[in-house]
């Protein structure tokens, strides 16, 4: 009776077999599937990670409709100012412009880290290739990523795993080293015959990289870290419109056209002032800084003017008010900006 029971216990003693789980970069480019969808064959619960840059660089609706089309699970991770506070600072050093890849990486793969160990998940993985990109997939860019990000033995990359020590996932026996790939390079031949294989099509080709990489970008964004910004948001809006550093404390953007003039307005700090001709339609300028005074209101008004239908004519008027309320609306002249001076304050 004794020996029965002793029987029954033990048997129901034996613990199910753990479910493992992972959390996934998830870029939207078919690097990033892949890696999941080999994941996923392995039996692991997959937990996608997207990063809303909002410089370019990935696409979110991609995304998306791929984690719905995997069935794993979709979460997104806003950016914020640890990470213009990395940009100002990188360890690792810059690419051709300002962007800091090695660093970027690693702000985002210890993000995913602190989520794989808030969700209880086993580890985390990329579809990172060895030797695709110049700066961060370099072999020793790859282990500063994984150290930097507190990731040691636990950052799998699948599609390249195989080239380099087994992971921890690997040495455990939790997952099949032997189902992992070893590509290298740039070419895109392997990924498209396994592309084919994992039956998917429509992906994403690869882009070059966010805008940090671009050069006239990157002088903007310097400009912002080096006076100052705000909040988040003043950093998202750095990719429209055209930028004026008029001295230390203002600054005048304006919009291209009227899908940019939109943007600027929506993200326009409250303290910040619009400007407008009186007249409608021409760009509108953001104008940041304290208090500005007459003549630097002036000096964004005759911007205003010369980038209107009204550059050759005589000053015009225009509307200005704080953003954060519209309801007290100002008006002055316009003052006509000599080309030199304009090119001078041009960003
Ligand atoms: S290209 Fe931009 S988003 Fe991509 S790693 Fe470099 S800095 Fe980060």
């Amino acid at each position: 009776m004794i020996q029965a029971n002793t029987q029954a216990e033990s048997s129901s003693a034996v613990a199910a077999p753990r479910q493992l789980k992972a959390v996934g970069l998830i870029s939207g480019g078919l690097d990033s599937l892949l890696a999941a969808c080999i994941v996923k064959d392995l039996g692991v619960e997959v937990y996608g990670v997207y990063f809303a840059m909002p410089w370019g660089c990935c696409n979110k609706t991609k995304a998306i409709e791929v984690s719905m089309k995997l069935g794993i699970k979709f979460i997104t991770f806003q950016l914020d100012e640890r990470y213009l506070e990395m940009i100002k600072n990188p360890r690792y050093g810059r690419g051709t412009a300002l962007n800091p890849c090695v660093d970027c990486r690693i702000h985002m793969f210890s993000r995913a880290g602190e989520y794989m160990r808030h969700i209880g998940a086993d580890f985390v993985f990329t579809g990172e290739v060895l030797g695709q990109r110049p700066m961060s997939q370099l072999r020793r860019s790859m282990s500063q990523i994984e150290e930097g990000a507190g990731l040691r033995g636990l950052l799998l990359r699948p599609l390249c795993a195989r080239l380099f020590e087994p992971t921890i996932p690997e040495q455990e026996g939790w997952i099949d080293r032997q189902k992992l790939l070893r590509i290298a390079g740039r070419s895109r031949k392997e990924q498209i015959h396994l592309a084919d294989q994992f039956q998917i099509s429509g992906y994403n080709q690869p882009g070059g990289g966010c805008l940090l990489t671009d050069s006239h970008f990157s002088r903007r964004m310097q400009d912002t870290l080096d006076h100052g910004y705000r909040n988040f948001r003043e950093t998202v809006a750095l990719q429209w419109g055209r930028h004026f550093r008029i001295n230390r404390d203002f600054k005048v953007v304006l919009g291209r056209d009227a899908e940019e003039n939109e943007s600027l307005i929506r993200y326009a700090h409250r303290d910040d002032y619009v400007m407008q001709l009186v007249e409608g339609n021409g760009p509108t300028v953001i104008l940041k800084g304290n208090n500005p005074p007459g003549e630097i209101l002036q000096t964004a008004a005759g911007l205003i003017q010369r980038f209107s239908k009204f550059r050759n004519e005589p000053p015009r008027d225009i509307r200005y008010w704080r953003h954060g309320q519209k309801k007290d609306v100002c008006h002055l002249r316009a003052r006509i900006l000599e080309e030199a001076e304009i090119e001078k304050i041009l960003i």
